[in-house]
C-alpha cells in the first residue's frame, strides 16, 4: 500500500550574496528532506524587479559532485564557466552543468532584464559518476498540451515528451501550466518520489493544497498525480521526481560529497586555485571565496525515515 500523503515543505529565505543580496526561497534541502529522487536543492525567485533587487550577480564559484539546473520564468542569465561556456539563459530552456569532479562558474542577469524569475535546482550524482568530467547541455523542449495544461519536459518523461538531455539517474523536471479551474492528471512512474513545487497560483497535489513556493512531497507508488489549478487565474509549478537516491551525501557550500576529507580537500583545492575547477574568464570580478568550514565533521545525510 503506498503512502498517500502530501507532505508539504515550506521555503525559507535565504540571501543570496552579492552587492545588493538578492533574496532566494529555498525548499530543499531542509531538515524534513534531504532529496526528491537525485534533487537535492530547490531555490525559487522571483518575480523580482532588478531595479529595486539588483538582479543576480553570483561571481565564480566551484561545484563538485552535482549537476545544477537553471530554469527560467522570465529574464535572462549570463552563464560562464571553467568549460569556457558562455551561455545566455533562457525562459524555457535547460542549461545543465555537470560539475563532476569539478566546476566553477558564474551567474549574471543580464542588463536588459527587468523581471527576474526561476528556479536554481541541484542533482546529486551517483557514486559511480561523481568524478564524471565537467559538462555543460542545453535544450529547449517543445511546449506539450494536454487537456487543462501546457507542459514543458526538460529532464525525463512526462505527457508523452521525453527530454533528449541525459542524466545519471532517472530523473523528472518538467514546467507545468495550469488553466484557470483545470484539473489534470498525469501517469507517473511508480518507482518516483516527486515534488512539486508551486511558483503561482492556488493548486492541488492529488487534493492536498500547496500555496506559492511551497513544495508538495509524494512517496513512491503512485501510477498517477492530479494537479489542479483552483484559481481563476493560470497557475504555474515545477514537477521534480526520481527513484529514491539510496546513498548518503555529505553537502556543503557548493559541493557535495561522501565524506567530511572530500570536502575539506575541495575547500583547499579552490583556496589554491587548483586545475580541478580551472578559470573562469570575462567575469568582471573577483572568484567567491569560501566560507570557513565548521571545526567538528560534516555529518552525512539521507531523508529522515
Ligand atoms: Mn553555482
Amino acid at each position: 500500500m503506498a503512502d498517500t500523503k502530501v507532505e508539504v515543505l515550506t521555503p525559507r529565505d535565504v540571501p543570496l550574496g552579492g552587492p545588493r543580496a538578492m533574496t532566494v526561497r529555498r525548499t530543499l534541502p531542509q531538515r524534513a528532506r534531504t532529496l526528491i529522487g537525485a534533487w537535492c536543492f530547490a531555490d525559487h525567485y522571483g518575480p523580482d524587479p532588478v531595479a529595486a533587487t539588483g538582479g543576480m550577480d553570483v561571481a565564480p564559484h566551484p561545484h563538485i559532485g552535482l549537476q545544477t539546473v537553471s530554469w527560467l520564468f522570465s529574464g535572462e542569465i549570463e552563464h560562464r564557466d571553467s568549460l569556457g561556456s558562455h551561455a545566455a539563459v533562457r525562459p524555457g530552456e535547460i542549461n545543465l552543468m555537470t560539475g563532476g569532479h569539478g566546476i566553477a562558474h558564474s551567474e549574471v542577469s543580464t542588463p536588459d532584464t527587468t523581471l527576474l524569475h526561476g528556479v536554481q535546482l541541484w542533482v546529486a550524482l551517483p557514486d559511480a559518476h561523481r568524478d564524471t568530467p565537467r559538462a555543460f547541455a542545453h535544450h529547449v523542449p517543445a511546449p506539450v498540451r494536454v487537456d487543462g495544461a501546457e507542459l514543458r519536459v526538460f529532464l525525463g518523461t512526462l505527457a508523452g515528451d521525453t527530454s533528449p538531455v541525459p542524466t545519471f539517474t532517472p530523473l523528472l523536471g518538467a514546467e507545468i501550466l495550469l488553466d484557470p479551474g483545470a484539473s489534470v492528471t498525469l501517469d507517473t512512474d511508480p518507482e518516483f518520489e516527486h515534488g512539486l513545487l508551486v511558483d503561482e497560483g492556488d493548486v492541488t497535489l492529488d487534493g492536498t493544497p500547496l500555496r506559492p513556493a511551497e513544495l508538495g512531497c509524494t512517496a513512491p507508488g503512485r501510477a498517477a498525480l492530479t494537479l489542479a489549478n483552483t484559481s481563476p487565474r493560470r497557475a504555474r509549478a515545477v514537477l521534480l521526481g526520481g527513484p529514491p537516491f539510496g546513498e548518503e551525501i555529505v553537502m556543503w557550500w557548493n559541493f557535495i560529497a561522501r565524506t567530511d576529507a572530500e570536502i575539506r580537500q575541495a575547500r583547499e583545492d579552490w583556496a589554491a586555485a587548483s586545475d580541478r575547477f580551472g578559470t573562469v574568464t570575462g567575469y568582471p570580478g573577483d572568484r567567491l571565496p569560501a566560507p570557513e568550514l565548521p571545526t567538528t565533521p560534516l555529518k552525512p545525510r539521507r531523508n529522515p525515515k
